[in-house]
């Protein structure tokens, strides 16, 4: 397996940038071998060791080209009928829905995959499928804040919070498409509301949800909004470590969640084996939970035999409500909420 690091590239053209992605994956040596070129926008360890197996299993080889859900979007829509991008896999829904809209990806059919994939985490015309699940949700300093005070998003805009509140900058998929959940599930005019209201607790505006959470551990910080994994990862690093989360909204629609998904590209140069990944990372790469896609990285797998995580279990507890029904709005919604962001000087 070969690893790409697309984001030093990313300052080239798309054009440039294809060429040289083209000629690092297809030479002519390499001409016989089976391969599956990867687009992702994941970048954690756990991936290229479950792609490792994949090829062990199967011998394709898997290629892969890092870089953002945002920056690999605008490289596929460059790279055109071109694209050397079999799969293309990132880490939000919405940028999965405006790839397919656009002709991106192709609808993909297969009895594995719609038994594996619960129907609410996957595109109904199977241009994409859901790998994993991430819930982005309230965390904060329990020697400082009780739990009641934060159970919802809308908990946050309250003016008790000026100068205690972390979030993630306005630029981020997981900020953009939070707020497009939040216009999905109360209405534009709520939502900018609620958003607004955080902007004028003056918040610290962080570029990494580890270290909003390491901020509000150092008492710099008492509440903050990030992905549950990044919690999960900690507690597995430290089992007492100290900030705690909450599960949003479970009085309302439930807590917000998105996906590491993929899906096919339209002009896949080797689609079949982009299936066959595929395939794989819904039912072999679910599992087990602690080192495979989506458990090395503490999510909660799609495939409903799969379980999940051990550290994920004192944070369930007995269970908590997801809001499922607008996951397939957020690409719809994201110029909206980019333009929400905008009007409320969310940095
Ligand atoms: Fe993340």
């Amino acid at each position: 397996m070969k690893t790409i690091n697309y984001s030093t590239r990313v300052a080239l053209t798309g054009m440039l940038a294809a060429v040289v992605l083209a000629s690092s994956v297809a030479s002519p040596a390499q001409a016989q071998t089976q391969v599956v070129n990867v687009y992702s926008a994941r970048h954690y360890g756990a991936l290229e060791k479950v792609f490792a197996e994949f090829t062990k299993e199967t011998g394709i080889q898997v290629r892969l080209s890092s870089g953002s859900s945002q920056a690999l979007l605008e490289r596929l829509r460059a790279d055109g009928k071109q694209t050397p991008a079999d799969l293309f896999m990132v880490i939000d829904a919405g940028t999965l829905q405006l790839a397919a809209e656009e002709g991106l990806l192709q609808p993909v059919r297969s009895e594995v995959l719609d038994k594996a994939v619960p129907p609410e985490l996957r595109d109904p015309e199977g241009r994409w499928y859901a790998l994993s699940q991430r819930m982005r949700t309230i965390v904060y300093n329990p020697a400082k804040v009780k739990p009641e005070e934060v159970q919802d998003y809308a908990d946050l805009a309250n003016p008790k919070w000026r100068g205690r509140l972390c979030l993630r900058p306005a630029t981020h998929i997981y900020t953009i498409s939070l707020t497009a959940s939040l216009i999905a599930t109360r209405g534009a005019r709520e939502a900018e509301r609620i958003v607004r209201g955080w902007v004028n607790n003056r918040p610290q505006f962080i570029d990494s949800d580890t270290r909003i959470l390491e901020t509000i551990e150092a008492g710099r910080c008492d509440v903050g909004i990030t992905n549950h994994y990044y919690v999960g990862n900690k507690l597995k690093a430290n089992a007492n470590f100290p900030v705690k989360l909450v599960w949003a909204n479970q009085k309302g629609a439930g807590v917000h969640v998105n996906i590491t998904g993929a899906g096919v590209t339209a002009a896949a140069p080797n689609r079949d084996n982009a299936i066959r990944l595929l395939e794989w990372l819904v039912t072999k790469g679910q599992g087990p939970a602690d080192t495979h896609l989506p458990g090395g990285n503490s999510e909660f797998p799609v495939n409903p035999s799969a379980q999940a995580p051990k550290v994920l279990e004192s944070l369930v507890g007995t269970g908590f409500k997801i809001d499922y029904a607008t996951l397939r709005q957020y690409g719809k919604l994201q110029a909206d909420a980019i333009k929400l962001l905008e009007r409320v000087r969310y940095q």
